[in-house]
């Protein structure tokens, strides 16, 4: 999801970059194309933006078709995957072929292949393949793996083939590609950009914000995503970084304006300035504070704890969750007392409130967080539909509640709630 407004009347100073991804895998459902992903992320704050992505599945032909295709279409290909010892591995033939060069040994990965596997000759034989590159190729060690990667000219544009595990695809990217981007001079001026997050603003809210600023636009791209309630607003420029400027105001400039104006008209609703999680500032928040917190979770089932435990190094303010799913654990595990269930309901606001008190203190907790809702799709009454959250957050005495109704189905309403109740929390300790 999210939104992005080209600016054909801007020309874009970034480097071009496409990607061809190969594998089976990417193509049938089994595996999701994360190095993209990981790809688009790498590049932006580089200097780099993605123009064109295709994906081929384990064949000479097809990743031949793929690269002859993106190549034309910018001035650095990344080719991901296929570089392994197994028969579907075929790229560096489909590279070699497009390339009409042949594959040669490279002396010092078959050293460190060799290296690798000291002991097993048999698997060295098999694994030998690895060590393969178009002749002239530039080559990459691989920091994390044994597949080297490698680099050729293929007319106009650089063709850079890496390994398609994951960990291994990031590191070589990171570490090794990048950097080797720079030293020749294509990455010269990293792209200047700031990033913002918000809970409780709409997406169009969001974006009309921007227009009615009244800050011009031109050579800024203004990228927009929505997830579970978070919206996060990139704002990047096409100029490359912050320099004085003769003309008025420049890109960069223009940029701390309009982040500067977009913290002041959402004020409370902004959840990080750097575009940080809403799980990470909550985090942040409170290691600054030394305060711990413990959650008690009912129609979440879990989803607070997931969130938070996301974070490294939360274990410095997370106590413990405890999913209080049952009217008598509410009571027993939690100290809820049985008559406010009775008067009130479950999902009531004065027992979100006994939850978060009874999750600080039977934890020892600094701060207390309680969450009971209806996520349906039964259960529902006319006075409390499905939907309907309530939040409490108990901090050292002082307590903030909510009520919310979230629509959509029970999972969404469960992830609904889980960001709601954190950032009810985030509030309470900003
Ligand atoms: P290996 O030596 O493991 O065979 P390789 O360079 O040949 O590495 P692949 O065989 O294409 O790479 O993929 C190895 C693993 O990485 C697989 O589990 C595959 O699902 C995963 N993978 C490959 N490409 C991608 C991608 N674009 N996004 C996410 N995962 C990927
Ligand atoms: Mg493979």
């Amino acid at each position: 999801m999210g939104t992005c407004r080209p600016d054909a009347a801007m020309p874009d100073s970034r480097l071009p970059v496409a990607v061809v991804a190969t594998g089976n895998e990417l193509l049938d459902g089994r595996a999701a194309d994360t190095n993209l992903v990981r790809a688009a992320r790498l590049l932006a704050p580089a200097g780099a933006r993605i123009v064109f992505h295709v994906t081929a599945r384990d064949d000479i032909g097809a990743i031949a078709d793929a690269i002859r295709l993106a190549r034309p279409r910018a001035r650095v290909l990344i080719v991901s995957g296929g570089l392994g010892p197994t028969r579907d591995d075929v790229t560096r033939e489909a590279v070699s072929a497009v390339a009409r060069r042949p594959l040669v040994e490279h002396g010092p990965s078959l050293v460190r292949l060799a290296r690798r596997l000291p002991r097993a000759t048999a698997q060295l034989a098999i694994q030998r393949r690895q060590a393969l590159v178009p002749r002239g190729a530039v080559v990459f060690p691989n920091p994390a793996g044994s597949a080297a990667g490698f680099a050729l000219r293929l007319q106009g544009c650089w063709c850079v083939v890496l390994p398609g595990v994951p960990r291994e695809f990031d590191a070589m990217l990171s570490r090794v590609v990048l950097p080797w981007l720079h030293r020749r001079g294509l990455l010269r001026r990293p792209a200047f950009a700031r990033a913002l997050t918000f809970c409780g603003v709409p997406e169009s809210v969001a974006d009309d914000a921007i227009d009615r600023l009244g800050i011009p636009l031109h050579g800024l791209e203004i990228a927009l995503t929505v997830h579970e309630g978070i919206v996060k607003i990139v704002l990047t420029s096409r100029e490359g970084e912050a320099r004085p400027s003769t003309r008025g105001r420049d890109a960069a400039q223009r940029i701390l304006e309009l982040h500067r104006a977009l913290r002041r008209r959402f004020g409370e609703f902004v959840v990080s300035a750097e575009g940080r999680s809403l799980e990470e500032t909550v985090a942040r928040l409170l290691g600054r504070r030394g305060w711990t917190v413990a959650v008690a979770e009912s129609c979440t089932g879990g989803r607070v704890a997931r969130l938070l435990t996301s974070v490294p190094g939360i274990s410095a303010s997370f106590l413990e969750a405890v999913v209080s799913y049952s009217n008598r654990s509410k009571i027993r595990r939690l100290g809820v007392p049985a008559a406010s269930i009775r008067r009130h309901g479950a999902v009531s606001v004065p027992v979100a409130e006994a939850m978060a008190r009874g999750a600080a203190r039977t934890a020892g907790a600094d701060v207390g967080l309680g969450v009971t809702g209806i996520a349906g799709p039964g259960g529902g009454t006319p006075e409390k539909p499905v939907g309907l959250v309530c939040f409490a957050a108990w901090a050292r005495g002082r307590v903030e509640t909510a009520v919310r109704r979230f629509r959509g189905d029970r999972m969404e309403v469960q992830e609904r709630a889980a960001v709601a109740a954190l950032d009810l929390l985030r509030r309470m300790i900003v």
